[in-house]
């Protein structure tokens, strides 16, 4: 059984639903607002008998500033009382006690274990580079704890690059989750605080290894934020700098659809529109924290060169949505205490309305937490540093499934009819509706603007215009990576003759099918263009000549093959060659049209290569 201390001056009681009375856990969270008050809290006959009861204790401390010689003196009043517990925390953007936002107090939430031991470990940032720090750290773990459960990390995100720190992290063989969120309070986001008992950093990482066969973690995130923007594409970037965007400066983007200024305050008018970037089907966040004189961009998170992404917002309805559904999932695991790590942009969203998405959790057991900078979730050996989502860890103790306790827990606010009665988050759940509802239908009208633009009407092959710019493109990659490509022109056999016989429309035809047959036998990167009239250029990247002359001898054979209507049988004539450095791609086109000339020559339904 895993005990929530937690300053509760509610009524305990509570029920089974088979109606057996369960003795009531002990749940509290202390809300501080003076050190008085933090010693009257915690000398209790009650606290002190838990304290000798548990196997180990966990003290969570959250400040709101960064403010180390408030948090050390928190830390020696609770050291006395508990000379064996494990005391972390830092600075954040409001505390989450009983479920509710606290913005100007610190929240100190205490957990009791009954059979799970806690470790604590710290890792200052200055020592080495991130991802060996994060190295280190996994080997530490590895080496010293057994029967690791879940592994909690605190770190500085907007000082250290956690990305790195993680992906150094994530080399352990074991799949435990691992969860936790980026301090940092509203003041001093650049100097964020993290401590483990009496050691402070403003550039590090805390962790706390839950340990033990009776512990049982969940660990589930989600987010609520969704694509606004068209498709945009980094360009090019430097560490968590995205210097350019569709090959301008990145901060455009921030000012051209959001008005938003190159100033001091940049951070706080932009964090709600992170880039929204899918990986493997799944939605990541990327919040911006910073612009430089250069109009580039500083992210939180690690973003790609090259990686596409739209600008998304939240939207309070699907937030409160995700959350019912993650809320369930929990109430059916029944957890005995809940921590929450919930970025920092959902507060800014919500305004008002912020505790709909957390106050339920506190109605399933004790929830507690904190409004983060970036949001670490994943399993040991695959862990991500998030935006703007919500992490939400559940725990309980004991293998057996335990008898479901009905919190009494103050209900008005998740009562209302309609949870969303306030019109500030209606409002923006329906402007965020109508801004992705126009954006698809402009996209939808591009997509067939661009068709029209790059294909030819009758074939649907590419047109001239379209694989002249793919062989620039090609001819580029060739200069640059020394890759080879090879091109080849197909030229149908009399062809007059199947317009003089069957007429004008029955040659279309045979065009239209002669594409088809040749989209068949090329590869998903070769592009296959209409060149004029009755002839055909295919583009191969990545191919010498070898590979040409075999790829053209395939369409000759299947032309040759093919039961085109009415005409039956009909052959084609073929040019191959390759580019070669240093030429004009006048100079290759040539080259190949000398070659399907020889064809010709040779008698048609044949393959020259030049
Ligand atoms: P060769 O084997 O020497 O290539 O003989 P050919 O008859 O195919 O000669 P050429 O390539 O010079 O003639 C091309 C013919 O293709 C002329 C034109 O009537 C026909 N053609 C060009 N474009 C189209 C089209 O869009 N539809 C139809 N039906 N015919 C076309
Ligand atoms: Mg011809
Ligand atoms: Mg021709």
């Amino acid at each position: 059984m895993l005990r929530q201390c937690i300053n509760n001056r509610r009524k305990g009681y509570r029920t089974s639903r088979t109606g057996i009375e369960v003795k009531p856990v002990v749940s509290k969270t202390i809300v501080l607002k003076t050190l008085e008050h933090l010693n009257d809290s915690v000398n209790s006959n009650e606290i002190t008998s838990l304290t000798k009861k548990a196997s180990s204790v966990l003290i969570q401390l959250y400040i709101p500033e960064t403010n180390p010689e408030w948090a050390m003196a928190i830390e020696s009043i609770l050291r006395e009382q508990f000379p064996e517990a494990v005391i972390v925390g830092g600075s954040s953007m409001g505390g989450i006690a009983h479920g509710e936002i606290d913005v100007d107090a610190a929240v100190v939430a205490i957990t009791f274990f009954d059979q799970t031991q806690v470790k604590g470990l710290i890792v200052d940032g200055a020592e080495a580079t991130p991802a060996d720090l994060g190295n280190t750290l996994q080997a530490t773990i590895n080496k010293t704890c057994q029967d690791v459960a879940g592994v909690m990390l605190l770190a500085t995100t907007s000082n250290m690059d956690v990305a790195e720190f993680l992906t150094g992290f994530s080399n352990s063989p074991n799949t435990y989750p691992v969860f936790g969120g980026g301090t940092g309070d509203v003041t001093s986001i650049d100097e964020p605080l993290v401590f483990l008992d009496n050691q402070c950093l403003t550039s590090g990482v805390v962790a706390v290894v839950f340990m033990g066969t009776q512990i049982r973690i969940e660990a589930h995130t989600y987010l609520g934020w969704q694509a606004l923007s068209k498709e945009m594409v980094v360009t090019e970037k430097d560490g968590l700098w995205v210097k350019k965007i569709d090959d301008k400066p990145a901060f455009e983007v921030y000012q051209h659809y959001l008005g938003i200024e190159n100033d001091e305050n940049f951070f706080f008018n932009a964090i709600e529109f992170p880039f929204l970037i899918k990986r493997n089907g799944i939605e990541y966040a990327k919040s911006p924290s910073e612009v430089n004189a250069e109009n580039a961009i500083k992210f939180f998170a690690d973003i790609k060169e090259g990686e596409a992404f739209r600008i998304g917002y939240g939207n309070p309805r699907v937030m409160i949505e995700q959350a019912r559904a993650i809320q369930n999932r929990i109430d059916n695991f029944n957890p005995e205490s809940i921590f929450l790590f919930s970025c920092v942009c959902r507060r800014f969203l919500l305004h008002d309305d912020i505790n709909l998405e957390t106050k339920p959790f506190e109605k399933i057991a004790p929830t507690f937490g904190f409004y983060t900078f970036g949001e670490i979730y994943g399993c040991a050996d695959s862990v991500h540093i998030l935006n703007s989502t919500m992490v939400a860890i559940s725990m309980k103790e004991g293998l057996k499934s335990r008898e479901r306790i009905i919190r009494d827990v103050e209900t008005s606010l998740l009562d209302k009819p309609d949870p969303l009665a306030n019109k500030h988050s209606r409002s923006i759940s329906r402007l965020v509706n109508f801004i992705q509802a126009v954006t698809e239908e402009l996209e939808e009208t591009n997509e067939e603007a661009r068709r029209l633009a790059e294909r030819d009407y009758l074939t649907q092959a590419y047109n001239r215009v379209k694989v002249n710019e793919f062989m620039e493109n090609e001819m580029k990659r060739s200069h640059r990576y020394g890759r080879k490509f090879s091109i080849l022109i197909l030229d149908m056999d009399l062809f007059k003759k199947v317009n003089d016989v069957h007429g004008h429309n029955v040659g279309d035809a045979v065009l239209s099918q002669l594409v088809r047959i040749i989209d068949r036998e090329i590869r998903d990167s070769d592009i296959l263009s209409r060149w004029g009239g009755e002839e055909f250029l295919v583009v191969m990247p990545e191919t010498v000549i070898n590979g040409a002359i075999v790829m053209a001898e395939r369409i000759r054979k299947a032309v040759e093959q093919a039961d085109f209507p009415q005409v039956f049988n009909q052959t084609c004539s073929l040019g191959v060659t390759t580019f070669r450095l240093g030429e004009h791609i006048e100079e290759t086109i040539d080259r190949a049209d000398r070659a399907l000339y020889e064809a010709k020559r040779k008698g048609r339904n044949c393959v020259v290569a030049s």
